[in-house]
């Protein structure tokens, strides 16, 4: 049975599929987004939402997009909400991040120097400060000591992921976009008119043009197209801690672990990173015990906090780390979005937004060829 109802297939129904069909769909684009499983339910759904700028110091095209995205991102939930009708709770706590030593502290000095000439305004206040192990215990009363001090970052901020990605499909939805879920593309048929994306049950769907954000599902898909995109999984293990009282405020941040806290009691605790898990997402005792030591370093009255659910999930991860986004070497009607690593869900908001634009407009914003496929990937 062959489906021609769109103009735009989008493959995989993750922050990536659901944001650039909704921005399609905001330009008046027909689309279907093909989803093997459910929509939201892979990498997406084990993400903490946590949402802070990288330094100055770091000024690849990444760094770049990723703090324009936050930078718009109180902007697009309120789109999103308008556009669903779901609440989407987003707010900027700040994060407080602890110093390893005094290089590092040193390192944050400069940080904060150039954040504070560079960076949006907000409000009246600095939008990164040096604080003093004993200011940083203002901010934050439970923390343990911070021998090399600490740094806050006001632009870092947090979303409901759950809430975002429910307010995604909604959106989609009422947008016109068709989401069929349970539909793994096996197989993709592309030539300069049209592509067809097989599933194995015998059903294919055809369209004008294709977008790929398939997660750690890319390869299997692209296998038969010519250059395609290196996703690979970087596993990463979470925990949810439950408190009676708050103990933080702000999203704080020790090396590897951050804990990021909401008003109703729940603290997220993020994460570890196992490149050589391969596809596992099981939970280990050593990544639950890495979690949960760090987690009570940092602040030690977590120890009596009730641990409330562990997950696991596959980071997509490009070459070097970088995500690839863009048309395919080998076919102008075939987009790749994938491999956006452990900061999908803070560069969904304009990632999309310029992959919409490059679909329907065939214009690459600036900073996107950073992006480009490797033509020589196979
Ligand atoms: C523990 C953890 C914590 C994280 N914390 C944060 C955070 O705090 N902040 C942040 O910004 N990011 C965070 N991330 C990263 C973020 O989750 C990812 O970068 C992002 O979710 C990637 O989105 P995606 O849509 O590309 O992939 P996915 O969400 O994996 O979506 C891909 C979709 O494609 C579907 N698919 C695959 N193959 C096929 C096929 N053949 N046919 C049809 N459908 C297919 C899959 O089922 C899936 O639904 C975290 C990740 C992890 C694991």
């Amino acid at each position: 049975m062959i489906d021609n109802a769109s103009d735009v297939l989008v493959i995989g129904g993750g922050v990536m599929g659901l944001t650039t069909a909704w921005q399609l769909a905001q330009r008046g684009v027909s689309v279907t987004i093909l989803e093997q499983g459910r929509c939201g339910k892979a990498a997406s759904h084990a993400a903490l939402g946590a949402l802070w700028p990288p330094p100055m110091a770091r000024a690849g095209a990444l760094q770049q997009l990723h703090r324009k995205s936050l930078w718009g991102y109180e902007a697009f939930v309120q789109s999103l909400q308008a556009a669903s009708g779901l609440h989407v709770h987003y707010q900027r706590r700040g994060k407080v991040e602890l110093m390893n030593s005094a290089e590092a502290f040193h390192t944050a000095a400069q940080q904060c120097e150039a954040a504070n000439t560079s960076w949006p305004l907000l409000d009246d206040k600095p939008v990164m400060e040096l604080l003093t192990s004993a200011q940083a215990r203002q901010y934050e009363p439970h923390i343990s000591d911070a021998p090399h001090g600490a740094h806050l970052c006001r632009w870092s901020g947090q979303v409901n992921v759950d809430q975002l990605l429910e307010a995604l499909v909604t959106a989609c939805m009422r947008g016109g976009v068709r989401i069929l879920e349970g539909m793994r593309v096996d197989r993709l048929e592309c030539d300069a008119n049209r592509i067809i994306a097989a599933h194995s049950a015998g059903q294919k769907f055809v369209a004008e043009k294709c977008v790929l954000c398939a997660g750690i599902g890319m390869p299997a898909i692209a296998s038969n197209t010519p250059h395609s995109p290196p996703i690979t999984p970087v596993k990463g293990q979470a925990l949810l801690l439950r408190v009676r009282n708050e103990v933080v405020t702000h999203i704080v941040k020790s090396g590897m672990i951050f804990l990021v806290p909401w008003q109703d009691g729940r603290i997220l605790v993020g994460s570890t990173t196992e490149p050589e898990a391969g596809f596992d997402t099981t939970n280990t005792a050593e990544g639950i015990h890495f979690l949960l030591q760090g987690a009570t370093q940092i602040v030690p009255a977590l120890k009596s906090a009730v641990v409330e659910r562990v997950w696991a999930g596959l980071r997509p991860t490009g070459p070097k780390h970088r995500p690839v986004m863009g048309k395919s070497p080998a076919f102008d009607n075939v987009f790749v979005c994938a491999g956006h690593f452990k900061i999908g869900i803070g560069l969904a908001p304009l990632a999309a937004a310029f992959m919409a634009e490059l679909i329907t407009t065939g214009r690459v914003e600036p900073g996107m060829e950073a992006f480009a496929l490797p033509t020589n990937a196979q």
